[in-house]
């Protein structure tokens, strides 16, 4: 294997070249982005498996790019995360995010919005004053902030990154784990961890009909978070199947395309107004 792996490096050297070239046009592209406004929001419902009602939206970011169109963020959050683009990137999303919260508050239409956090962006000495700051320029009352992470948060410095999840709770946002099963050593972090919410991932929710392990997963999943007093989000879910099974689990809210893929803002605002039918 190692020999075949120098002979790869020596004959794809001119690739190497390319897509160092491509990298770094791409990070001249994603600073210009921030600049010239070309990143955008959209929102994915969290709906009430008992009354179709929507009761959070989580914010994903898109890159609308003059030449490429709509760039998915599994195209540029990675670069923009080894840039240390994704500083000023992810304060853009906080502040975009709460803006549009509290419009929907203004309007009785009250939602949980819950934002992505990249572990490079919560270890910033400065990351508490900016969820401050995010609040206080927008006016929005801290409980209707979710900040998601994912447990590589606490690879390192475990106490630190409790006492940063303290700090943060104290400020009165609530606090989701992300692809909650795919990481190592969740059960220890959930204990330490002043955490509200569990997102199950994707690929564990897939499967759940098909598959028994899954679906014993699942099910232990719900009813741990139960047991701890935390709410729990399926993420991922597309059929009614699934949807069936989760809802006889009283898993709490339920996010995927089987009610709506992430959507405009307007677009959202009609969901929150009317709901789903189930
Ligand atoms: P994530 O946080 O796990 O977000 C869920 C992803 O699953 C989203 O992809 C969403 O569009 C997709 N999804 C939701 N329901 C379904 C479904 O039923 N079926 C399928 N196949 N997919 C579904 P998206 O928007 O492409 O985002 C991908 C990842 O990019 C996110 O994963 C998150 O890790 C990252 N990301 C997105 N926005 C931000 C951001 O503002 N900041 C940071 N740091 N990361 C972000
Ligand atoms: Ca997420
Ligand atoms: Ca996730
Ligand atoms: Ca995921």
């Amino acid at each position: 294997a190692k020999q075949a792996g120098r002979n790869c490096f020596r004959s794809c050297e001119p690739d190497h070249t390319e897509q160092a070239k491509q990298k770094l046009e791409m990070e001249q592209d994603l600073r210009t982005a921030l600049k010239e406004e070309q990143l955008f929001l959209v929102y994915q419902p969290q709906v009430n498996p008992d009354n179709g009602m929507v009761i959070g939206v989580e914010a994903l970011i898109r890159w609308r790019h003059p030449e490429k169109g709509i760039v998915p963020p599994f195209r540029f959050i990675p670069l923009a995360e080894e840039t240390q683009l994704i500083i000023p990137i992810g304060n853009w999303v906080l502040r975009q995010a709460c803006m549009q919260a509290k419009e929907w508050l203004d309007a009785g239409k009250p939602v949980k919005m819950a934002v992505n956090v990249s572990n490079i962006q919560f270890s910033q000495d400065d990351f508490i004053i900016q969820v401050q700051q995010a609040l206080k320029n927008t006016g929005l009352p801290a409980r209707w902030l979710e900040l998601e992470i994912t447990e590589s948060v606490a690879v390192k410095q475990l106490e630190w990154v409790k006492n940063r999840l303290h700090e943060l709770k104290a400020l009165g946002v609530s606090l989701a784990l992300d692809d909650f099963g795919t990481g190592f050593s969740s059960l220890s972090y959930l204990k330490e961890f002043p955490i509200d919410k569990l997102k199950i991932d994707r690929s564990f929710i897939m499967d759940i009909c098909h598959h028994r392990d899954e679906s014993v997963m699942v099910k232990s999943i719900i009813q741990m978070a139960h047991g701890l007093g935390m709410r729990v989000v399926a993420e991922g879910v597309e059929e009614a199947t699934q949807l069936a099974f989760l809802a006889q689990l009283r898993c709490h809210l339920i996010q995927g395309y089987l009610f709506s893929p992430p959507v405009e803002a307007s677009r959202c605002t009609q969901m929150i107004t009317e709901g789903f039918k189930l």
